[in-house]
């Protein structure tokens, strides 16, 4: 069984054209002659409608005179004796027949040559043209049978250094390594020491995996080979395979060097049916010439493979084994430090005027990663053209962030006054029990202008500190505040809208994580009810309990919403007055900077207590309201 498909169109390419060719020689022949008896021959002799007679070994053709009614194109042949030759042509010259040959031209090799091979050569020749400039187009070789067509996948230097990967320290630590190891092999091989063949880049999106890679070789000043892992997907069965040969063989010539095979993930799924279901034949092949490659190479030849991925854990346990890529290195969303340095890097590249603060925006992009930050000094830059300016100021990199993380602002969106109403209660809600909650971030700022990512307002509210524990206390609160905005739209309007759809779902998966997760209520103590796979997977975490234990867990989730839920609606109602008047505010100046609310909410609960001002940064709170 052939399973590659370009032998099966090859195939069919040639059995089309014997086709062709067969009935293209028996049109010509019927065509054009006519098979007549020795005795018939004879008898045209005689009545001397012969124009011409060409003999061969054992045929003779007749062409006969031009007649009326008859086609001079027809021609007629005999068969002929061999010995009868001889008296034939003392026959046509006694009766002044012009006559050639005898020659041998008939002889069946000859013929069969001009009959088929030639003409097979020359569809050959046209086919390879033809087939060639598909092939071009899509780039791959059809024509090839998937040998060595010296596809060239490195790039002699990145020119990228570690300098050019902020932020990722940890990450480069575990790489210097494998730069010695790359600057000098001899080192390591003298003491016996045997360096991991390859190591796998491990972190979300844009976290700089493939830069970092990148930086490896180019600290090494080494070739870099890349391939990526979904450039197999579209690719001819078998042609995945041919690929990793050919990539390790130029691997090896060029020795050493890096092999970066990015999104292994696409042809390292696990092969077992559990993940990913269904087997995918070309996917596995690769696969398995990528793991016959791997044990195959001997790494003290200066190969060192690396790879990226997302997602670790649906990849096959065979890749993992030691000798392969046992080496693991986590490059993680960098934290405020980390965003700074980023931003920092990125900076350089375009003109900075002198007083912007690179600190203010990192700590108001908790979350982003490198490929964001990246994107916002470049919108940052394009802001400030557009504005005529000559270098970028902070004000630029400000609604570059906003850009980034709430889509880009929409002022000519009309909002009924109405819907402008609602939201603006709406978001104020969100501030406000957020100012009024002891384990809260202070609000940042708070706005109605609509953006083209779905929210028509939203509250930020940002962290003092990078946090990496959570309380809670602070869990609790945290939903308090996203359920706040619907709770303002309740005690104001006496009526609820679509809006809050986001907050809800964000309330209630914390609440439900409190639940499953953290061990934050009593009923369950510190039963785990759902494990989470990976916080690389989509995040998605696996219910490991009864079923009658899911619907107690549901009613403890429940009960935490509820809970929340009335604590906002009757903080809001108690603050009624001061709801209103930050919402008319709102209303009127669309968007209010965290200190000015703060400022607002001081002066009204003066006599009460003394509510600390605090200053910003973090999450925020999107909505999308219909
Ligand atoms: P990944 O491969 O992890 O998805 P990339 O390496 O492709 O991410 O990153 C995309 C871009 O984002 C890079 O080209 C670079 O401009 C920027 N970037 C990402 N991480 C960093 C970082 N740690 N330092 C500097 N720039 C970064
Ligand atoms: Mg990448
Ligand atoms: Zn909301």
């Amino acid at each position: 069984m052939f399973q590659n498909k370009k032998f099966k169109y090859l195939v069919y390419y040639v059995a089309g054209v014997m086709a062709l060719l067969l009935i293209l020689n028996s049109v010509l022949k019927s065509a054009r002659t006519e098979h007549i008896k020795y005795s018939a021959f004879e008898k045209m002799i005689e009545e001397k409608t012969i124009k011409e007679v060409q003999i061969t070994d054992n045929q003779i053709v007749i062409i006969p005179k031009e007649q009326e009614g008859v086609s001079q194109k027809i021609k007629y042949t005999s068969n002929i004796e061999k010995t009868n030759v001889r008296p034939l042509i003392d026959k046509l010259k006694a009766a002044d027949i012009n006559y050639d040959g005898p020659i041998s031209n008939n002889d069946p090799i000859k013929g069969f040559f001009v009959n088929w091979i030639l003409p097979i050569l020359m569809f050959m020749l046209i086919g390879r043209i033809i087939f060639g400039s598909v092939e071009k187009k899509m780039g791959s070789g059809v024509m090839s049978f998937g040998k060595n067509n010296a596809k060239i996948y490195g790039e002699n230097e990145t020119g990228k250094t570690f300098d050019d990967v902020a932020g990722q320290d940890e990450a480069k630590e575990s790489l210097v390594e494998i730069v010695d190891f790359l600057h000098n092999p001899d080192k390591y091989v003298e003491i016996g020491a045997k360096l991991p063949k390859g190591a796998l880049l491990v972190g979300p999106p844009g976290t700089g995996k493939t830069l970092l890679a990148k930086a490896v070789a180019g600290e090494a000043k080494v070739a870099f080979f890349s391939l990526s892992g979904s450039s197999f997907v579209e690719m001819f069965v078998g042609m995945g395979a041919a690929r990793v040969r050919d990539l390790f063989k130029q691997a090896e010539e060029k020795a050493p060097c890096i092999v970066f095979i990015d999104e292994i993930d696409a042809i390292g799924k696990s092969r077992d049916s559990a993940v990913g279901g269904g087997g995918n034949d070309e996917r596995e092949q690769t696969l398995n010439q990528l793991l016959a490659e791997m044990d195959g190479f001997d790494s003290s030849k200066g190969v060192v493979i690396l790879a990226a991925t997302n997602r670790p854990e649906v990849l096959d346990k065979a890749l993992l084994r030691p000798g392969r890529f046992d080496r693991r290195v986590i490059v993680d969303t960098p934290d405020l430090k980390g965003r700074e340095a980023i931003l920092k890097v990125h900076a350089k590249e375009v003109k900075m005027s002198d007083d912007v603060e690179l600190e203010g925006i990192a700590k108001s992009t908790p979350g982003a990663v490198g490929a964001d930050l990246a994107n916002m000094v470049n919108e940052a830059a394009l802001l400030a053209v557009k504005k005529g300016r000559k270098a970028v100021i902070q004000e630029d990199l400000e609604e570059a962030v906003e850009i980034i993380i709430a889509g880009k602002e929409k002022k000519d969106r009309i909002m009924s006054d109405k819907e402008k109403r609602i939201v603006a209660f709406h978001e104020v809600g969100h501030a406000l029990v957020a100012a009024l909650l002891k384990h809260t971030d202070p609000v940042h700022k708070i706005t109605i202008i609509p953006r083209t990512m779905g929210a028509l307002g939203y509250t930020m509210q940002l962290p003092e500190e990078e946090k990496y524990l959570v309380s809670k206390e602070e869990m609790i609160d945290q939903i308090t505040v996203m359920l706040g905005g619907r709770a303002a739209e309740e005690v104001e309007f006496n009526s609820i809208s679509t809006g809050a759809s986001n907050d809800i779902e964000k309330a209630t998966q914390t609440a439900r994580n409190m639940v499953t997760i953290y061990g934050m209520t009593e009923r369950f103590d510190m039963m785990a009810l759902e494990s989470v796979s990976s916080r690389y997977l989509d995040g998605r975490p696996i219910r490991n309990c009864s079923d009658n234990t899911a619907a107690l867990a549901d009613e403890e989730t429940l009960k935490i919403i509820k809970e929340a839920h009335d604590k906002a609606i009757n903080m809001l109602e108690e603050n009624r007055e001061l709801l209103t008047a930050i919402s008319e505010r709102l209303i009127d100046k669309e968007t209010l900077m965290g200190e000015e609310f703060m400022e607002m909410v001081n002066n009204f609960k003066n006599s009460e207590e003394v509510v600390e001002e605090k200053v910003s940064i973090g999450k925020d709170e999107e909505d999308t309201m219909v």
